[in-house]
């Protein structure tokens, strides 16, 4: 690929000077690119030995009563290490798919009742109880879109308003108007987040709390993932929380990316 890549700046001065600087950023653009297909490939090779470790974890798994305790811990250990390994190869997978695809193939409209319920099921289970989590739809039109890349973003805030709001807390799953567009948004009531962090909380492995944020399973990734599929859908993610009051997470869609499905079923009728 000899192509070069410039980077302009165009900077206006009056009606009729301008300063134009061009940088070449051929060797940036071909390290990134080299990063991105370095990452793909790593996590690509270290699934099918992580598939066979967690599958032989399984089957010793149901011996672990039957061994001396101390084997037995460490086989539950080895267990949840696997797993943990495993989430994060899949999350860096996903994650460089997204950055080295275009996106756009399988966009349809999504029924987002059905997709907000989906999550919440599955929210409810890892809660176990430990918080009320509620669906909101008040927007009637259905969202331009990824099914697969759409739900992940969903459950990853969902999840992390789960692992990170605390107990007996409220979580609310919301598809509302915003604007001519849309807005999908996870709130809790949670401990919320310092205002410090906000800007770097999207970046990989990012986190508020090190400690805290590896026990309860997370793996860094998440919120990435989020910003690049929303950055595929056109929408950009805004952030608002302040310590012991909560955080909301919304990610807002352009009107473009809206359908409005029932009254296209009435117009074919
Ligand atoms: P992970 O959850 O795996 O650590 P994420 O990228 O999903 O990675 O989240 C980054 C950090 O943002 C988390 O470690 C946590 O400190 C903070 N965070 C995310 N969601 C919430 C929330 N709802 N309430 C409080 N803190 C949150």
């Amino acid at each position: 690929d000899e192509r070069l890549i410039l980077q302009f700046q165009i900077t206006l001065y009056g009606d009729d000077e301008r300063l134009v600087m061009a940088r070449d950023i051929t060797r940036l653009h071909r390290l990134e690119q080299m990063r991105r297909d370095f990452v793909a490939n790593v996590s690509h090779e270290l699934r099918t030995p992580l598939t066979v470790l967690a599958g032989y974890l399984e089957t010793y798994g149901d011996m672990a009563d039957q061994l001396p305790p101390r084997l037995g811990r460490g086989l539950v250990q080895m267990k949840a290490q696997t797993e943990r390994m495993q989430n994060l190869v899949n999350d860096l997978l996903l994650l460089s798919r997204l950055e080295i695809d275009q996106g756009g193939r399988d966009d349809a409209p999504l029924a987002m009742d059905e997709l907000l319920h989906a999550v919440q099921s599955d929210a409810v289970a890892l809660s176990d109880g430990r918080q009320s989590i509620t669906v909101e739809v008040e927007e009637s039109r259905a969202l331009l879109g990824s099914e697969q890349e759409i739900r992940s973003a969903l459950s990853n805030l969902t999840f992390n308003a789960v692992r990170y709001a605390g107990e007996g807390r409220h979580i609310v799953l919301r598809w509302r108007p915003h604007g001519a567009g849309a807005c999908l948004e996870v709130a809790d009531d949670g401990e919320g987040i310092d205002p410090v962090h906000l800007p770097r909380l999207t970046e990989r492995f990012y986190r508020v709390d090190k400690g805290r944020s590896t026990a309860t399973g997370g793996t860094g990734l998440g919120l990435a993932i989020v910003k690049h599929v929303l950055l595929r859908h056109d929408a950009r993610l805004e952030i608002d929380s302040l310590p012991g009051r909560g955080a909301t997470f919304r990610c807002l869609f352009p009107a473009e990316r809206l359908r409005d499905t029932a009254a296209e079923r009435a117009q074919r009728a």
